[in-house]
């Protein structure tokens, strides 16, 4: 049963699709004694998960019950929250129609980021994992609703070919759509209706966590959202920002109040993590203390710091993210490994509210319904991505000019590889191969 379950994931080509696309047939490949669907979808604006939840309820319980099997975990929850009514009402139908007492729904309070998995973990089950770790670590795993319903569709032989994603921001009809892999962000926007302002900018996943990305950019197995905005928008200013006047601003303007680390959400964890030390570290150069700087590898790019807690508009996030970068290109990996005893008592009331958060992003005219039109639109040309997973790019298994139906293997995971398969989204013909495999309705 376990094999076959691990198995079946593996050749569905199933990755983790509300972060950075983890292979699932490794991640299920453990034992745990809990497992934690994740249905928090805590970036503002994004609507994929609520809806999925509502229209695939049976799929994700299914999905779940079959890892908590593959994974021997006797508990298991769907971490979401009290506002996705219908989500509620339908997944509670699933569970108690499906007859699995083993699970049951655990309702999150309305903040930011309920959907990191550390603080999901600790949400639900009062476990902190230790610093560097993951939640192997304190026995959990975490996954998101979607790769749930992926896991359910694997077992019945269904690859992944298909990406749930929300088109909103600056659209004409802010939507969330069922579109093949591969799909061009240039035609998610065609069926938003098209931007309402000239010349705008694209974010890649949600506003806080999100990346700036193009139109030619295509849609992965990763890829949750697509917010449009302005060029002007103090958001897309942020993610422009390089970092020479991160650096020169942080030098300059840092105040050592630490506000920073106060919602740090990974300090309220109890891990050692104190971005205002890491932002004195590079106020006065002194790049020798080994020990703070390397606390960097601690931080989980949430961003809460730089949004929400920095009121001179510095970014201890960006700092962070540089100097792993930096850190790792030398060599160097996080040295901390301490496993907290408690999370900090003010924990409970430094939670982010996502109304206030989405206030404080200037994104307020944006936070709109993006309802889900089920029916699949039309899409005649896609590129899939070789490497949309974390691991080695798979290698195409299909040539130039060859016709794949959909649902066939066109790239497979190297020998002996972490990495996942990848398969054709629509049915046609193969016209291109470079770092994606171009495929065109015939
Ligand atoms: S980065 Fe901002 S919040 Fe953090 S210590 Fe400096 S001034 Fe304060
Ligand atoms: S981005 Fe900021 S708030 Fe988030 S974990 Fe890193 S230091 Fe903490």
């Amino acid at each position: 049963m376990r094999e076959e379950i691990i198995g079946a994931v593996r050749a569905a080509g199933v990755v983790g699709a509300g972060g950075a696309g983890f292979p699932t047939h490794t991640k299920i490949n453990a034992s745990v004694d809990v497992v934690i669907a994740n249905g928090a979808e805590c970036e503002p604006l994004l609507r994929t998960n609520q809806h999925l939840m509502a229209v695939e309820s049976k799929k994700i319980v299914q999905g779940l019950k079959l890892v908590m099997d593959a994974t021997g975990a006797k508990r298991g929850y769907i971490g979401l929250k009290s506002k996705y009514e219908a989500a509620m009402a339908n997944l509670t139908t699933a569970v108690s129609s499906l007859g699995y007492s083993s699970i049951e729904l655990f309702i999150l309070p309305d903040f930011y980021p309920a959907g990191d998995e550390q603080v999901l973990v600790h949400e639900v089950t009062g476990r902190i994992v230790p610093e560097g770790g993951i939640p192997l670590n304190v026995g959990a795993v975490v996954s998101n609703v979607e790769t749930l319903m992926n896991v359910a569709q694997a077992v019945t032989g269904q690859p992944v070919v298909d990406k749930y994603v929300t088109i909103t921001g600056a659209v004409r009809t802010p939507v969330t759509l069922k579109v093949p892999v591969g799909t061009k962000v240039s035609d998610l926007i065609a069926l938003a209706g098209g931007p309402t302002v000239q010349p705008y900018a694209l974010i890649d996943g949600g506003p806080m966590m999100g990346k700036l990305t193009s139109p030619q950019a295509t849609v992965t197995k990763t890829t949750g959202g697509i917010i449009v905005l302005p060029v002007q928008h103090s958001l897309v200013v942020q993610k422009e920002t390089d970092w020479n006047a991160i650096a020169n601003r942080a030098k300059a303007v840092c105040c050592n109040c630490m506000a920073c680390t106060d919602v740090c959400p990974r300090h309220l964890l109890g891990h050692s993590l104190e971005p205002h030390r890491v932002m004195q570290v590079i106020g006065r150069s002194q790049f020798s203390d080994t020990d703070t700087v390397t606390r960097a590898f601690l931080c989980s790019e949430c961003g809460a710091c730089d949004t929400f807690g920095c009121s001179m508009g510095l970014s201890p996030r960006r700092v962070n993210a540089e100097l792993k970068r930096q850190l790792s290109k030398a060599g160097m990996k996080n040295p901390h490994r301490r496993q907290p005893l408690a999370a900090k008592a003010q924990r409970e009331f430094r939670r982010i509210p996502t109304k206030r958060l989405v206030a404080r992003l200037g994104l307020t005219a944006y936070d709109v319904k993006a309802p889900l039109q089920m029916e699949e639109p039309p899409v005649q040309a896609v590129e899939i991505a070789l490497s949309q997973h974390i691991g080695a790019p798979a290698k195409p298994t299909v040539q130039i000019g060859d016709l794949v139906k959909r649902g066939d293997v066109i790239a497979d995971i190297p020998e002996g590889a972490l990495g996942a398969r990848v398969h054709a989204s629509i049915t046609g013909k193969v016209v291109s191969i470079n770092d994606r495999i171009g495929i065109r309705a015939v």
